[in-house]
């Protein structure tokens, strides 16, 4: 019987093979955004077992489990690492439709080469031959970089973050280059002045300056700024339930934040007011070295107060918000280019219902000025993130881009991702997209021009990151070759 993972697997059409065998599959990968850890790729961390490299961290797995009716010891709890993975395969099998079933079985097959249907009957086999290559095999954290072609990658950073990782990865001068991205999101907690204090001593320590003002607290934020500049971070990231764009002078923040100082939580229309000038102050510092700014919007966190007590956050508790705010997203973009300080930017919405708009939306903000050229597909409307990252979601995600904006300027897909088990999402990602494509071809929707299709392609799948972001790569075999001044 053919594997579950053929090799045209989702791909219908002639012309879907064609495109992805012939245009996505041999493109490298530019993981612009993701979660994984400095540290794991400094050392190259090799990993002890399936449920270390595969569970560990993965609230979509821990959801999964629990909507089976496995008990929390087997997902966050303190069960050993096989009993963890056994509670895991026997889930597998319920999980059908569900995208973890796909996932599953891709990334099965694409690091350990293991085809069969996981299942509570062979997750002793599949956990012994799968251990087995995890410590002999080259599937450390910089093998795994190597084996799926990751040219560059960016983590989540925290502005107080030292990134000595980060320093100690470039020394090492691996063929993927590794990236901080600035995730300033603390910055906004005067709401929580114990938190934001506390947060206030990392950052006089990261940036060797004492805050004693809010222009001192700004001058350290555009200080961490530009250290991670200096590393070679050219993206921002902010994860917000919407846009802050509330009217708000330097002399209201600066009051707000010296009663969050003296431990005053800012009340809830304080919050807003304040977290506007900041995001306001962010931008700008994007647009000054022209670096990529990402808003992710509309995600509503922590709603099971249980399980946060218990837990704490990040376990799988967050969901799908009422709308990431399509006036706020409107009036924050417009803000920042009614000064022309619009940096190129992001937009990722968690509600599908926001699909259409967050599209439309981002296609008001994409002209530079009167004069000047503008960046081709300067505001993008973000790959399909989180709940939506499954093959409904993609394919909406693209439908929405295509029919409002420019597909063919889409600089594509990301893992967003924990675990160095998830590069095969762009695999994944690619086959929808050829898929998508070649059925228009099908119906007569598209041209039957394959070189035409297959550049967008290429492009979608690494090129248009590569120009758009403007990360330094480390030089190939190929561009080696070419005579200089052709880089
Ligand atoms: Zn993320």
């Amino acid at each position: 019987m053919m594997d579950f993972i053929h090799d045209d697997f989702l791909l219908h059409t002639e012309m879907s093979r064609r495109l992805y065998h012939g245009y996505a599959a041999g493109e490298p990968i530019l993981d612009y955004h993701s979660h994984l850890s400095a540290g794991d790729i400094a050392e190259d961390r090799r990993f002890q077992n399936l449920s270390e490299i595969w569970l560990e961290g993965d609230h979509y797995k821990w959801r999964a489990m629990r909507a089976n009716g496995i008990a929390e010891g087997y997902c966050t709890g303190d069960a050993s690492p096989y009993e963890k993975f056994l509670a895991w395969a026997r889930t597998v099998p319920y999980t059908l439709r569900n995208p973890l079933f796909h996932w599953t079985h891709l990334e099965l097959k694409r690091y350990f080469g293991i085809g069969e249907l996981l299942d509570e009957n062979n997750a002793k086999h599949v956990w012994d031959r799968a251990n087995d290559l995890l410590l002999h095999s080259e599937l450390t954290a910089r093998g795994i970089l190597t084996r799926f072609h990751v040219r560059a990658l960016c983590t989540s950073d925290d502005p107080c973050d030292d990134l000595a990782q980060h320093t100690a990865i470039r020394a090492a001068d691996t063929e993927c280059r590794v990236y901080p991205t600035f995730r300033p999101d603390n910055a906004l907690l005067v709401h929580l002045p114990e938190t934001f204090n506390e947060w206030i001593h990392r950052l006089e320590r990261a940036s060797n300056r004492q805050v004693s003002s809010f222009s001192s607290f700004l001058e350290a934020l555009k200080q961490r700024h530009d250290y991670f500049h200096a590393l070679g971070a050219r993206l921002s990231d902010h994860g917000l339930p919407h846009c802050y764009a509330t009217p708000c002078g330097d002399a209201e923040a600066a009051r707000i934040f010296a009663n969050a100082r003296t431990g005053k939580a800012a009340s809830a229309d304080e919050h807003q007011r304040y977290a506007s000038v900041l995001m306001l102050f962010f931008g700008r510092l994007d647009a000054e070295k022209g670096w990529t700014k990402q808003l992710h919007l509309g995600a509503l966190r922590a709603v099971n107060t249980r399980a946060l007590l218990e837990l704490g956050p990040n376990t799988g508790f967050d969901t799908i918000g009422d709308s990431g705010g399509v006036a706020r997203l409107c009036a924050y973009l417009d803000l920042l280019d009614r000064e022309r300080a619009l940096p190129k930017t992001i937009v990722y919405n968690l509600n599908p219902a926001d699909n259409y708009a967050f599209a439309a939306a981002v296609g008001n903000f994409q002209r530079d000025s009167f004069q000047d050229a503008s960046i081709a597909g300067k505001i993008q409307f973000g790959s399909a993130w989180w709940f939506l990252d499954q093959k409904e979601g993609i394919e909406s995600q693209l439908n929405a881009l295509s029919n409002t904006g420019l597909l063919a300027r889409f600089i594509g897909m990301l893992t967003d991702s924990r675990s160095f088990m998830s590069f095969p999402r762009h695999e994944y990602f690619r086959r929808v997209l050829c898929d998508l494509l070649g059925r228009d071809v099908e119906n007569g929707e598209l041209p039957d021009d394959e070189k035409l299709l297959g550049t967008m392609v290429r492009n979608i799948c690494f090129e248009n990151a590569r120009q758009y972001l403007g990360l330094e790569l480390a030089p190939t075999a190929e561009t080696r070759k070419e005579p200089a001044g052709r880089t």
